[in-house]
């Protein structure tokens, strides 16, 4: 059988299925795959016969589907093109990330395998799309790596957002407007069972309260201290906020253990200025406090307890 968008967009929705599959099942529910590509369950039962029948699927009858090898292999290469097609619109030609989606969906099915590896070529041969999605392999490898979402992650730990897991143009620009896209250091601050609501903290450890559908789709991975100041050093609202409308020093505060501080800031001094000593005037408190910044001259300050530490 030659594939056609429509074969494609049901490889598709049945990985798709794969990936929400609870740890024993090993079947995604005909309804699922029905409900999500819009069709009658009737629909969805002959085409997955047919995909069976080229051996694309493995189909069980009042159970479910999965895919078969030649078949997640197929859904990976749509995934790749979709996902190229998204990051090229966003990078070269400049497009929202709020709304690529909807024109990769059509993209996917058409564009050659030349064209393709040619916008891989360009974009530098990425590992994720604007979205945080892993892009395939060449040979249709769909990489994967669990993340937490912001339900499951630990509290208080420094993170990044990594992937968010709804493509919705409303949903990703609430996203964007609130600086909590792919790449950002964020913390859960709290959770509220009976509010439905996750207290954020996000860039310039601005408040940001989302209700806990939203948190379920944002994916993170906790970072170690010292990446979680590199970060936050490196970040463009401390690195390049403008005088006018900034402090010099926005304040943060976190309360790891003491270990985990004292090993962030000698290999924060370590990178810096290799082979010298420990800074031997700093004490350890319990709680960091202050300010991180860094201006102009490419200094990182923390300020901890009473000792400001600056390291050029
Ligand atoms: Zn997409």
């Amino acid at each position: 059988m030659v594939p056609s968008s429509t074969v494609e967009n049901y490889l598709k929705a049945i990985y798709q299925g794969q990936l929400l599959l609870t740890d024993d099942a090993t079947l995604v529910p005909m309804g699922q795959v029905a409900s999500s590509l819009g069709v009658t369950p009737g629909t969805a039962t002959t085409m997955v016969k047919a995909l069976a029948e080229s051996g694309l699927v493995d189909y069980e009858p009042y159970s479910g589907v999965r895919l078969s090898g030649a078949g997640e292999t197929l859904a990976g290469l749509v995934l790749r093109r979709h996902r190229l097609v998204e990051l090229f619109l966003v990078q070269v030609m400049g497009m929202s990330w709020a709304e690529v989606h909807e024109e990769a969906e059509h993209l996917e099915h058409v564009v050659s395998e030349r064209l393709i590896e040619r916008m891989d070529d360009m974009l530098g041969h990425p590992t994720h799309d604007p979205h945080g999605d892993p892009i395939p392999t060449a040979e249709g490898t769909i990489p994967l790596r669990h993340f937490d979402s912001l339900l499951t992650c630990p509290l208080g730990a420094p993170l990044k957002v990594t992937r968010i897991a709804d493509q919705d143009p409303g949903f990703l620009r609430f996203i964007e407007s609130n600086n909590l896209k792919p790449g950002e250091p964020i913390e859960v601050e709290r959770r509220d069972a009976a509010a439905d609501a996750v207290t954020l903290r996000g860039q310039n450890r601005q408040r940001i309260v989302i209700g806990t559908r939203a948190a379920s789709k944002l994916l993170v991975e906790v970072l170690g201290l010292l990446a979680w100041v590199l970060l936050m050093s490196a970040a463009p609202a401390f690195a390049h906020q403008p005088a006018a409308s900034a402090p010099a020093h926005a304040s943060f505060g976190f309360n790891d253990p003491v270990p985990l501080v004292q090993e962030a800031i000698h290999a924060v001094t370590a990178l810096r200025h290799p082979g010298s000593a420990k800074p031997s005037s700093c004490t350890f408190p319990r709680r960091i406090s202050g300010g991180s910044s860094r201006d102009s001259t490419s200094s990182l300050t923390l300020r901890i307890g009473g000792d400001l530490i600056t390291q050029n």
